[in-house]
């Protein structure tokens, strides 16, 4: 059961379904208290809220598109007086727009680059100056293999999770002497919404033959936001079951 309370809480962004859900509960389970971010599923917010207070711990729904203008401020001002100022936050919200890059629309470029990236920088950049000042802070981005690795049709979505690999970079050596870590989590083939559309062959190039589960990197990102991961900072922690290997 969680841990006792803490003074600080955890922001997960797109934290109604899929990984963020299966971070939200895994970090309320070690103790956080924890904010769901969601942009349209409401009820499966609610959803997971519900599940982490039954089970002991603490959270709130917290609604809101990260990529819309201003969104962080309001998010974290929100959540700090909901729950408690923001000690760890998971930048979690992601989405897809898939085409080859020669067909690719501007729109569907901006929106995977301004939702993917941009967000995770403004939501990271108005959560440290806090942790600094606490000295302690955890900022834990979901980027993805296909921001090392080509994936054809995915141009827009490999730019955004390769930005969010070399911000973590800059921002935790900027950071790093405050006590703040800022690490990236980069899953494979993990099985949600995103990836049921895939084809039956996506699997073949998995070693591990077999789709992640949202809770393997679940518990990637715990251990991330844990006070023994407090030396590890700067680094991409690959969750594949071996397709970068
Ligand atoms: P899902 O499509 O299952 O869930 C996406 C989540 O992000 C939902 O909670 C959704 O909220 C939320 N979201 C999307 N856009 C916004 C927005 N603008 N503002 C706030 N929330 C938003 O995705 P996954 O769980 O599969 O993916 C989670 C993260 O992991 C993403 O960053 C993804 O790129 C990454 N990833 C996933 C992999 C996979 O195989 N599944 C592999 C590698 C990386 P709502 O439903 O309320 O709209």
């Amino acid at each position: 059961m969680p841990e006792p309370a803490r003074d600080t809480c955890a922001l997960v962004t797109g934290g109604s379904r899929g990984i963020g859900a299966a971070i939200a509960r895994a970090l309320a389970a070690d103790g956080w208290p924890v904010g769901v971010n969601f942009r349209s599923g409401e009820e499966a917010a609610h959803a997971v809220v519900d599940e982490i207070v039954a089970a002991g711990g603490s959270a709130v729904p917290i609604a809101g598109d990260v990529a819309a203008p201003g969104a962080a401020e309001r998010l974290l001002a929100e959540l700090e007086q909901q729950l408690a100022p923001v000690g760890v936050l998971v930048n979690n919200a992601g989405v897809h727009a898939d085409a080859l890059a020669m067909q690719l629309e501007d729109e569907d470029w901006d929106r995977v680059i301004e939702t993917n990236l941009s967000a995770a920088f403004r939501l990271t950049r108005r959560a440290v100056g806090g942790m600094i000042r606490r000295r302690h802070g955890r900022v834990v981005n979901i980027a993805s293999v296909v921001g090392t690795k080509a994936n054809p049709g995915q141009a827009n979505y490999a730019a955004s999770k390769a930005g969010l690999i070399g911000m973590t970079k800059t921002i935790a050596v900027e950071v790093a002497r405050r006590g703040v870590t800022v690490n990236a989590v980069a899953p494979g083939f993990i099985a949600t919404d995103m990836t049921e559309d895939l084809a039956g062959g996506a699997l073949d190039d998995v070693p591990a033959r077999r789709a992640g589960r949202p809770e393997e990197v679940a518990a990637s990102v715990r251990f991330l936001a844990s006070d023994e991961a407090a030396y590890i900072t700067g680094t991409t922690l690959v969750v594949d079951g071996g397709l970068s290997a």
